[in-house]
């Protein structure tokens, strides 16, 4: 695909994201990037405008597994930095450090290579969306834990409603869709 939609604002984009009802489970309402990513021009808008949120002086991408490795790549090779990837467990070969966090029900994991990065590095993580924030919150425990320093997590969308950014604490939260 190669045209953005008709009614096109300076952020036509945000019309290639699909919402689904009732999904993974009744109630919610899942925020489906797929036709926004399959689409060039709409892809390369979101990943322009991510790009202008990142400072100076920054080491290293980093993307959540797995919709932020799609925008994190593609983040990282247009600023020449890298993608440092963090994963739901047991993914990544060698030795890692793993974090805890809780769900809506339930507990989850996410791991980093323990030596992914280190001390003195300064990282922003990209992910597609921010919800209640604990996947979020988990990456910079991970991250911390080599050391390193988060500037500021970056997101496609934002469910504000949740107050997800209420999770991250001082950390800076940059958003490009905000849902009310
Ligand atoms: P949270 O830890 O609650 O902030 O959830 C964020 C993670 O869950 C992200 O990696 C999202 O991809 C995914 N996620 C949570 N809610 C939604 C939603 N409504 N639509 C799409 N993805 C979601």
């Amino acid at each position: 695909m190669r045209d953005l939609p008709e009614n096109s604002t300076t952020q036509a984009w945000q019309a290639c994201i699909r919402d689904v009802p009732d999904f993974p489970k009744p109630g919610i309402i899942f925020k489906d990037i797929a036709p926004l990513v399959a689409n060039g021009p709409a892809f390369s808008a979101v990943v322009s405008e991510l790009a202008e949120l990142v400072g100076p002086d920054i080491d290293a991408i980093v993307g959540i597994e797995s919709r932020g490795f799609i925008f994190g790549a593609a983040l990282a090779q247009k600023l020449g930095l890298g993608l440092v990837t963090v994963r739901k467990p047991g993914k990544l070969p060698a030795e890692v450090h793993s974090v805890e966090y809780e769900l809506e029900y339930g507990m989850d994991r996410l791991e980093i290579h323990r030596d992914a990065l280190s001390t003195g590095h300064k990282v922003v993580i990209v992910d597609d969306l921010l919800a209640t924030g604990g996947t979020a919150a988990a990456t910079v425990e991970l991250i911390n834990k080599l050391g390193a320093e988060v500037d500021a997590c970056l997101f496609v969308i934002e469910l504000s409603f949740l107050n997800g950014k209420n999770a991250l604490n001082d950390i800076k939260v940059q958003s490009l869709m905000h849902v009310e």
